[in-house]
C-alpha cells in the first residue's frame, strides 16, 4: 500500500471525511482522528507515529498466531491464484471448505459433526436463530420458538444479532428487535451477588433465572438458549464454575436447545479447542468466527450438533438460507493452516498449562491490589479487571465509565493495548504471548493504573 505518501492528518481527515466507524462516535472521531494502526509483528502492532503497542486484545479477541504469518499469506495467495472464489450453493463445493468441515468436526465436541459458513460472528448467529427455529418446525413444533439470552450478551451487531444480545445500548437503536427473544440476569457477580451469598449459589442462582424464564414461556414455546461461555464484550464477566452445569441440566429437563455462542472462545483461548470442552457440555449449536483465521481472512463456521443435522438433512427439504461467501475458498484455505498452526505450536496446551494460570496468577499479584482495582478475574487467557474508586465497598468512580478510558488511554500511552468496557478494562492476548509477555503486559498496565489514579482522586 501507498499510504507512506500521505501524513497522518491527511489520513485522518481522508477516514472522517469518508469512512464510518462500527461502534464510533463519529463527531469524537472527526475531533481527535483515528489512531492508525499501518502493521504488526508478533504480539505487536505499531501506528503511524511508529509507536510500538502491544496488543492485549488479539486485534479484536481474533489474531490468535499473532501477527506476521507469511504461511497464512503464502497459502491464501497460492488459493487465489488457483481458484479465488466459487459459491456452494445447489449442490455445488471446493476442496478447502470440505477439508475445514472434516477438520471442524474432529476438533469439536463428538456430538458436533456439521457446519455451515458465513463471513462473520453475527451472520453465524443469525443462521443458528434461523436454524434452531427451523429445527423445531421441522419437528412439527414451530410454536417452541422462544429464545432465552441474557442482559450484556453480545451476539453481534446485524438485526439479529442485536436482537439476540442483550446490550441496552443497541437495544435502544434497533428500532424493532426480532420477537421471541427475552433477555435474563447475567451470572456477573462482581455486581449482582448479594451479600454473604457464595459464587457457588449465586451462580446457581443467575441459572435458575434461566429456568423461571423458560418456565414463564412455558418449555413448550422455549426454543434454546443461547450464551457465551465466558460473556466477552460485556466485560468478560466469568461465571462461578456451579453455572454451566445448571444451565446444562435445565436445558435437558425442559427439551430447549444448547446454543453456545464461541465466537471468542473458540479455537483455544480457554486451553481447549472450545471452551464446550472445558465446560463438558455438548451444546446443541457453536457459533465461532474470529480466531477460526486468526483474524487473516473474515471466516465464520456454525457448527451444528447431531440433533439438529439429523431432522435437517431428513425432514428439511431445502433450507432456504445462504451467503455468498459461505465456504469462502480463500479464507477456509487460511483456516485450515491456521489451525494446523495452533496444533503445531502447541497454543491450546501452552494456555491451559501454562500462560493461562500464570495470567490468572499475575493478574490476582500484580494488579488486584491495586488501589483503584476492585477485582481481577480470567478465563483462560481472557481477563478483566474491575475499576472501582472504593476497594472495599466497591463503590464506582462518578462519570460512568470515564476512569476505564482513562486507565485505557493512558495504557495506550505505556504501550500496552486494551479495552474498557463500562466500568472494567478487558484483555484477550494473542495465544502465543509467554510468561514474560505477560510480565511486560502487567509492568504496563501497573504504571497506567498509577497515571490514571493520580488523574482520578
Ligand atoms: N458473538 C460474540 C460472542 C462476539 O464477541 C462477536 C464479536 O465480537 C460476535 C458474535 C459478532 O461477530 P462479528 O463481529 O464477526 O459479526
Amino acid at each position: 500500500m501507498t499510504y507512506q505518501n500521505f501524513s497522518l492528518k491527511q489520513l485522518q481527515d481522508i477516514d472522517a471525511a469518508h469512512h464510518l466507524h462500527p461502534f464510533t462516535d463519529h463527531k469524537d472521531l472527526r475531533d481527535a482522528g483515528a489512531r492508525i494502526i499501518t502493521h504488526a509483528q508478533g504480539p505487536f502492532v505499531y501506528d503511524t507515529e511508529g509507536n510500538e503497542i502491544l496488543d492485549g486484545m488479539a486485534g479484536l479477541w481474533c489474531v490468535n498466531i499473532g501477527y506476521g504469518r507469511d504461511e497464512l499469506a503464502d497459502v491464501a495467495y497460492a488459493q487465489m491464484k488457483e481458484l479465488p472464489y466459487y459459491n456452494s450453493f445447489f449442490r455445488c463445493s471446493t476442496p478447502s471448505p470440505v477439508l475445514l468441515a472434516q477438520k471442524l468436526a474432529e476438533i469439536a465436541p463428538k456430538n458436533v459433526n456439521q457446519v455451515f459458513y458465513g463471513s462473520s460472528g453475527s451472520e453465524a448467529n443469525d443462521t443458528a436463530l434461523r436454524l434452531v427455529r427451523h429445527y423445531w418446525a421441522l419437528e412439527g413444533k414451530p410454536q417452541k420458538n422462544r429464545i432465552i439470552s441474557r442482559k450484556w450478551a453480545y451476539h453481534g451487531s446485524t438485526i439479529a444479532g442485536t436482537s439476540l444480545g442483550g446490550m441496552e445500548a443497541m437495544h435502544g437503536q434497533l428500532h424493532g428487535a426480532v420477537p421471541n427473544i427475552a433477555h435474563v440476569m447475567p451470572p456477573y457477580a462482581f455486581e449482582l451477588k448479594e451479600k454473604g451469598e457464595s459464587d457457588h449459589d449465586f451462580g446457581l442462582r443467575a441459572a435458575r433465572a434461566v429456568e423461571d424464564a423458560i418456565l414463564e414461556a412455558g418449555p413448550e414455546n422455549v426454543a434454546a438458549f443461547i450464551g457465551e461461555p465466558a460473556m466477552g464484550a460485556g466485560g468478560v464477566k466469568v461465571p462461578p464454575e456451579s453455572y454451566w452445569p445448571e444451565i446444562d441440566r435445565i436445558c435437558k429437563k425442559h427439551d430447549v436447545l444448547l446454543m453456545l455462542d464461541e465466537v471468542i472462545t473458540g479455537y483455544g483461548r480457554t486451553g481447549e479447542w472450545f471452551a464446550a470442552q472445558r465446560l463438558g457440555l455438548e451444546p446443541d449449536t457453536i457459533t465461532t468466527a474470529k480466531a477460526l483465521t486468526s483474524g487473516y481472512q473474515p471466516l465464520s463456521a456454525l457448527l451444528v450438533g447431531d440433533r439438529i443435522a439429523a431432522t435437517l438433512v431428513e425432514k428439511g427439504g431445502e433450507f432456504y438460507h445462504g451467503y455468498t461467501y459461505s465456504g469462502h475458498p480463500v479464507a477456509c484455505a487460511v483456516a485450515l493452516r491456521n489451525l494446523e498452526i495452533i496444533e503445531r505450536e502447541g497454543l491450546i496446551e501452552r494456555v491451559r498449562e501454562d500462560t493461562g494460570p500464570y495470567f490468572a496468577e499475575a493478574l490476582e499479584e500484580r494488579l488486584a491490589g491495586h488501589g483503584i482495582v476492585g477485582e481481577t478475574r480470567s478465563f483462560g487467557l481472557m481477563g478483566a479487571i474491575e475499576i472501582v474508586s472504593h476497594k472495599d465497598t466497591r463503590k464506582r468512580f462518578d462519570g460512568g465509565g470515564a476512569a476505564a478510558v482513562a486507565v485505557r488511554d493512558h495504557a495506550i500511552a505505556e504501550g500496552m493495548m486494551m479495552r474498557a468496557v463500562g466500568n472494567t478494562m478487558i484483555l484477550s492476548p494473542p495465544l502465543i504471548w509467554t510468561r514474560e509477555t505477560i510480565d511486560m503486559a502487567c509492568d504496563r498496565i501497573v504504571r497506567a493504573l498509577d497515571k490514571a489514579e493520580i488523574d482520578l482522586r
